[in-house]
């Protein structure tokens, strides 16, 4: 989302960047190695727990590493004072972590103060700072955080992180509370302001789309921060590191789709058929009648034989025996999605017959009929979670078990 021309960010360098909590047998981040150009925005993204958070702190030292440097633009600050590092890093989080005793010109006003700045000047700041997050200063500078929305609040977050202008803003699952259309939106406001300022963006979040939307690059990160992959939005997404990765990335998901659903499960798109004992002129007719350039010869037991382009009929000169292109291929009506996806891609023409219990014909696949149909089942697997997601934890828990048992018996989900 940004050039790095003009930046007014720095450089981060992170080196064997280790943290072992107290008591704990492994290290939460074991040696995580990162470099980050000024002006650009990264996104580290990850499971739960997989160490996002305690990295992010420990590049402004709200957590002591206990391993490792960090340099940012150049200069090791590993052991420098950390109040003059947050200067240059500002932070925000989830749930904006406003004080609320506070004023919203007061907590945004925080840093400035730190850092000796005269009355006048921070008041301009707070100004130029609540306009540029979308803010009308007169009437929210004197509010306190609980008279301002959940969106409103994290706005002030973000402003009071880029109070003293820092190059670089650290930003911790910032949007994580709020509901999905002000999230959206602030999500948009904040490639907007990167735009303008160009600073060093460091993003932790456990959302791949989010990731997506807003980094210039994403590492994905397993277990103890180990970096699975670190690269561009769409190299990840067409070049996935690993299984760990694709199925981080939801591409996982539509080849689990296919694995799991049945060529039957789908709608059969039905196609012109002949049969080996129409005529010649029935045959053309029924071209013609379809508006296709090809039908599919069925045997006398109806089951798929040739496909037949008009060219094939031409040169035929009157003998369908060495006419069209044999049926290499058909899928049964029980072949996964994945067997037919397959043989479509096998396929010269991208389509594959489908043959019932007898082998009779009964459809064609193609790929559009594919990428539909797994469009489809993968958005109703995201309504169903969305859905369970608000599910109280026992109920999860029951129906999850109640799904497994009908599995174990055999039975199909309706
Ligand atoms: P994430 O941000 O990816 O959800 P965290 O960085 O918060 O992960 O946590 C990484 C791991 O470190 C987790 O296993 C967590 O339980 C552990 N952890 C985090 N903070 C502490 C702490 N103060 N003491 C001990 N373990 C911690």
């Amino acid at each position: 989302m940004t050039e790095t021309s003009g930046t007014s960010g720095a450089s981060i360098g992170l080196e064997g960047l280790t943290k072992r909590y107290p008591g704990s047998p492994r290290p939460a981040v074991d040696s995580v190695t990162l470099e980050i150009k000024a002006g650009e925005t990264v996104v580290l993204v990850g499971p739960s727990g997989c160490g996002k958070s305690t990295t992010l702190k420990m590049i402004n030292r709200l957590i002591e590493p206990t391993g490792g440097r960090i340099r940012i633009n150049g200069e090791d600050v590993t052991d420098t004072d950390p109040v003059k590092l947050r200067r240059t890093v500002g932070y925000a989080v989830r749930s904006a972590g406003l004080f609320p005793h506070m004023t919203v010109a007061q907590n945004i006003a925080l840093v400035p103060r730190m850092a000796g700045w005269g009355k006048a000047r921070i008041e301009d700041r707070v100004e130029e700072l609540l306009d540029l997050v979308g803010l009308d200063p007169g009437e929210f500078r004197g509010r306190y955080p609980g008279q301002l929305s959940g969106g409103q609040q994290q706005r002030v977050g973000v402003a009071r992180a880029l109070a003293a202008d820092p190059p670089v803003l650290l930003m911790d699952e910032p949007f994580g509370a709020l509901d999905p259309i002000t999230r959206d939106r602030l999500q948009d406001e904040l490639i907007r302001l990167q735009r303008e300022l160009r600073k060093t963006i460091v993003f932790v979040t456990h959302d791949f789309d989010e990731a997506i939307k807003l980094g210039d690059r994403i590492a994905v990160l397993r277990e103890r921060s180990h970096i699975a992959q670190f690269d561009t939005p769409e190299a990840i997404l067409t070049n996935p590191a690993d299984d760990f990765v694709s199925g981080f990335v939801g591409a996982g998901a539509a080849l689990k789709r296919l694995n799991l659903t049945r060529v039957r499960d789908v709608e059969i798109t039905g196609y012109p058929t002949v049969t080996v004992d129409d005529s010649l002129q029935e045959i053309f007719n029924r071209l013609r009648g379809s508006g296709t350039n090809e039908v599919l010869l069925l045997d006398r037991r109806g089951r798929p034989y040739k496909w037949l382009r008009r060219g094939d009929l031409m040169r035929a000169k009157g003998s369908l025996a060495r006419a069209g292109t044999p049926v290499s291929d058909t899928v049964s009506r029980d072949a996964t999605l994945r067997d037919a996806l397959a043989a479509v891609l096998t396929d010269n023409a991208g389509r594959v017959a489908v043959t019932g219990r007898r082998g009779e014909y009964t459809g064609v696949v193609d790929m559009g009929t594919l990428m539909n149909s797994v469009h489809e089942l993968l958005e109703a697997d995201r309504v169903e979670a969305a859905a369970h997601q608000h599910e109280p934890e026992g109920i999860r828990a029951a129906r999850t078990h109640a799904e497994q048992e009908a599995a174990g018996r055999g039975e199909r989900k309706a």
